[in-house]
């Protein structure tokens, strides 16, 4: 049996709790820890009245290294699952290399003080978790995750060569807030409001923020407007399928959003430096989570769907070939499953498939990999034993 530490007890921390207590049979002694340990006991008591499972809880503050060393080692945890936010990424990294255990993330490592995210920090980390024996799975989420996978599966049996590649996230959920984000609020405004970029021709390019819009038909939604952003997955994408001329990201939203956003952007609340404020110093943004719903609470009164998948271009037996690879989740049966929203569902499901994955040693390598660096097939076949059922269709333009 495997014990697994599971770090974060937001929206997509309760899916995976309680995503890894209906896999029991793979889990040992599962261990949810966090900041404010009072979260990770009502899940606790959730998970033991929903599944029968009982799990333990602890507090951590995770840009401790030395207190997580403690903690995995108390819990005696053969793998860890970053849960928490992207700034946590590299000491918990560090911690698991430390101690020679596998990690796990959903998001690529940011810094506080710099709204930017690249993997370069993390790859870095290759040797360290070779030398360790240990493996690091970055990105297991849905985008980055699935999508990668999805990437991955299509390039196995459906390409020769993959040219074209566009991921298309929509969200068509609604939960009665004017405002109101899906996961992690901070996170999620810092992706939104920054600028767009995708690769061409062997180079990125940069685009004002949400300047670049198409319309898409997605499947058991309807047509939706999508805005090109600059997504995490495209770096290590435009890296592992060689012969990608273009890569794409798009995510759908809505009016009210946007010009929610655009208005908290231009009175400053989306900034993260501090300010200065009666003599105290508070960062914009952070005093706007403070404000915000929290994702966590969202599930209860969601309503719809969201689509979210790849379309790939290229060329298969020498002919042009077009497939698009998505899946469909409803908010409500997300609810009904595990109390949460289908963000934090879509999330929080493939993280538990790559932690299953790596203890059954079908993902297990040591060093650092992006989910595509993996055969697709086993995590293909979980997606659908788990709640997250993929289509494959192919378009004739
Ligand atoms: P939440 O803000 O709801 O939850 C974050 C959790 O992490 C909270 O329990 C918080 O504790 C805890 N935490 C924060 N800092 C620390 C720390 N220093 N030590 C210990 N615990 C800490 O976020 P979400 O659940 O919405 O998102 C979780 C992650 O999932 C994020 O990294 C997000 O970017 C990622 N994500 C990935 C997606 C994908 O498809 N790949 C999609 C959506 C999200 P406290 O409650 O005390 O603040």
């Amino acid at each position: 049996m495997s014990n697994v530490l599971i770090i974060g007890a937001g929206g997509v921390g309760r899916v995976v709790a309680h995503k890894c207590a209906m896999n029991a049979a793979t889990f040992g002694d599962i261990t949810l820890a966090s900041r404010t340990k009072s979260k990770c006991d009502a899940i606790a008591l959730e998970i033991k009245q929903k599944w029968g499972v009982s799990i333990k809880t602890a507090a951590i503050d995770a840009d401790d290294k030395t207190a997580l060393i403690k903690l995995i080692a108390a819990e005696k945890a053969k793998i860890v699952l970053n849960i928490a936010l992207p700034y946590q990424d590299l000491t918990i990294m560090d911690a698991c290399a430390a101690a020679k255990v596998d990690y796990l993330d959903t998001a690529n490592y940011e810094s506080p003080e710099l709204a930017k995210f690249e993997y370069k920090e993390q790859w870095a980390r290759f040797d360290l978790f070779k030398n360790a024996g240990a493996t690091a799975l970055l990105g297991s989420g849905f985008d980055p995750g699935v999508t990668n996978a999805f990437s991955a599966y299509a390039l196995k049996h459906y390409f020769d060569e993959i040219y074209y590649l566009d991921i298309l996230d929509c969200n068509a959920g609604d939960h009665g807030y004017p405002f109101a984000t899906n996961f992690n609020p901070e996170i999620n405004l810092r992706e939104v409001s920054a600028k767009g970029r995708y690769w061409e021709n062997g180079k990125w390019i940069e685009t004002d923020p949400l300047s670049v819009k198409i319309v898409w038909d997605y499947p058991e939604v309807g047509e939706k407007d999508s805005y090109l952003l600059y997504h995490e997955e495209l770096e290590s994408l435009v890296k592992n399928i060689k012969g990608l001329k273009r890569a794409r990201f798009f995510m759908t939203f809505g009016q009210s959003y946007l010009t929610h956003m655009r208005c908290l952007e231009n009175v400053g609340m989306l900034g993260i430096k501090p300010v200065d404020h009666k003599g105290a110093q508070i960062v914009p943004i952070e005093f706007l989570k403070t404000l915000l719903p929290d994702p966590a609470t969202l599930g209860a009164r969601t309503k719809g769907k969201t689509n979210i998948g790849c379309v790939f271009e290229g060329v298969k037996n020498g002919k042009k070939r077009k497939v698009y690879i998505y899946n469909v989740c409803d908010h409500e049966a997300c609810y009904r499953e595990v109390f949460s929203q289908a963000v934090s569902y879509t999330t929080g499901v493939p993280a538990m498939i790559g932690a299953k994955l790596i203890l059954e040693g079908k993902w297990k390598k040591a060093g650092v990999w992006n989910m595509e660096n993996f055969d697709p097939d086993p995590f293909m076949d979980e997606l659908n034993k788990q709640g997250l059922p993929y289509n494959v269709i192919e378009i004739n333009d």
